[in-house]
């Protein structure tokens, strides 16, 4: 069958998004000698990480570097970081991201957000040489002005920071939930509370909500905020009957930061510091006076608190709606591709691991159109960002119409060693990291 990648040469391989991944997809393009356009909402590349920047990653330094972005930016003389280390995302940003997107050049646009993405002269109802028509980009300036942009293919890592999930049951937004938002009750994951955030703090109450990293990560900070303003009270609310799977692996995490997260979050539970509410679903929310009041079905019927603050940790989901007109394939429950959304669905397998996938897998019948990153994990959690390495090398050698390349897909990640729906895994034991290809027999899952 023919496609777009060859009739089209002349045009770039549009990404959407300046992160880790789309970086790295824009850096095995090139090595491939095709055109990479990156368009970058923000306005600085990595827009999405400078605003959790104050957070140290549980992956050190090797796990975070992809190999074409290494070989580029070794040409210019960067200095690679200790790779034993584990950067706060503001050094992801200041030591990699920031000097991969200088060695890029020209091709990597801030202040661009991308709106809709679509086939030119098509809608989605037309299918008359659709695989062989270019994609139409449609982008908003700052300005509020917008162009259309022609793509030979598009490949999206916009992430899922900007979504995050709601706090109310069903999915669904709470009563009020909007409206405490906007009023800035509710405040964005993952606030620096010990940081620049500190003053709206410290000395009050704050309700946490949530139960992963993002959780564990706000929780451990506000609590350093109490030992320095012991009149900060902290509570933290939860779903499940009990907060023991948010401690994840612990000392069988194959990543040594990821386990202790786990056991200092469980250290500061048994201290007593932290107020836990557990089977908490949350009904509703009113303003009280400057406060919030939360309305809850828990353990003994309805519950209600009243904080001054609440910070949501409640996982992402990815935001569809720009991709209405394409041919998507999307598994019902995650919001992952097809194809992938089996491999990680965290109601059956949340290891950590995930099995080897590369382009084929990310397709759509929308040929060229890739998700990937944290985007193409859709509402699963355990997305590391050397997933999306491998990712975009496979989809960039498809891309170039290396086939074998694309399908020879390596993945060497490091294992929770026990599951939960949002720390990780349900192995049993960690296991050594694999490598395994394509069209060999699948490794067992461990779940
Ligand atoms: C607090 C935290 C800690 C994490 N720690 C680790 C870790 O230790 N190890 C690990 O491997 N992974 C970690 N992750 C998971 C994941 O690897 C990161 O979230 C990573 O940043 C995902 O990279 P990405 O490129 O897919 O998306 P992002 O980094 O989210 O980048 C997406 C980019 O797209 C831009 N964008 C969004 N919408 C548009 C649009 N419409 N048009 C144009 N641009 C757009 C955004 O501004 C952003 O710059 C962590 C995640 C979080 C939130």
């Amino acid at each position: 069958m023919r496609d777009i990648t060859r009739d089209h040469q002349d045009l770039p391989v549009v990404i959407i998004g300046a992160g880790p991944v789309g970086l790295a997809a824009a850096a095995h393009v090139r090595e491939w000698g095709l055109t990479a356009l990156v368009l970058e909402a923000g306005d600085t590349v990595a827009a999405a990480i400078r605003e959790w920047g104050h957070t140290r990653l549980f992956s050190p330094w090797r796990y975070n570097i992809d190999a074409a972005a290494r070989r580029l930016l070794e040409a210019t003389g960067w200095q690679e970081p200790d790779l034993e280390e584990l950067p706060t995302g503001h050094e992801l940003v200041d030591e990699y991201l920031a000097p991969l997107a200088a060695a890029l050049g020209d091709v990597v646009r801030t202040g661009v957000r991308v709106v809709a993405v679509s086939r030119q002269d098509m809608d989605k109802t037309r299918g008359h040489n659709r695989a062989t028509t270019p994609f139409l980009v449609r982008v908003a300036r700052t300005d509020g002005s917008f162009d259309d942009l022609p793509a030979r293919s598009v490949i999206d890592a916009s992430g899922t920071w900007a979504q995050h999930n709601p706090l109310g049951r069903s999915g669904l937004p709470a009563p009020g939930e909007t409206e405490a938002a906007a009023s800035g009750l509710i405040t964005q994951p993952l606030p620096a509370v010990t940081g620049a955030d500190r003053e709206r703090f410290a000395g009050r109450h704050i309700l946490v909500v949530g139960a992963g990293h993002s959780a564990a990560n706000t929780l451990l900070d506000l609590a350093d905020l109490a030992r320095e303003v012991p009149q900060t009270r902290i509570s933290w609310a939860v779903r499940s009957a009990d907060v023991s799977r948010v401690y994840g692996g612990e000392d069988r995490d194959e990543l040594a930061a990821r386990g202790a997260l786990g056991s200092r979050l469980r250290a500061l539970v048994e201290s007593e510091v932290v107020d836990v509410h557990t089977s908490f679903t949350i009904t509703g929310f009113e303003a009280a006076g400057g406060r919030l009041r939360v309305l809850a079905n828990g353990t003994t019927g309805s519950e209600e608190l009243t904080v001054d603050l609440l910070v949501p940790a409640t996982g992402f989901r990815p935001d569809l709606s720009m991709l209405t007109e394409l041919r998507l394939e999307l598994d019902p429950a995650v919001e992952a591709p097809r194809r992938l959304g089996p491999l990680i669905d965290p109601e059956f397998h949340s290891c950590g691991s995930v099995e080897p996938h590369g382009e084929s897998v990310l397709s759509h019948p929308d040929a060229g159109f890739y998700i990937v990153g944290m985007k193409s994990y859709g509402r699963a959690p355990t997305f590391l960002m050397a997933t999306g390495y491998e990712q975009v090398r496979s989809i960039a050698a498809a891309l170039a119409g290396d086939r074998a390349a694309a399908d020879e897909v390596h993945l060497d990640l490091p294992e929770t060693g026990v599951c939960s729906t949002d720390l990780g895994g349900s192995c049993d034991a960690p296991v050594e990291p694999q490598l395994v290809t394509v069209g060999a027999p699948a490794p067992t899952s461990c779940c």
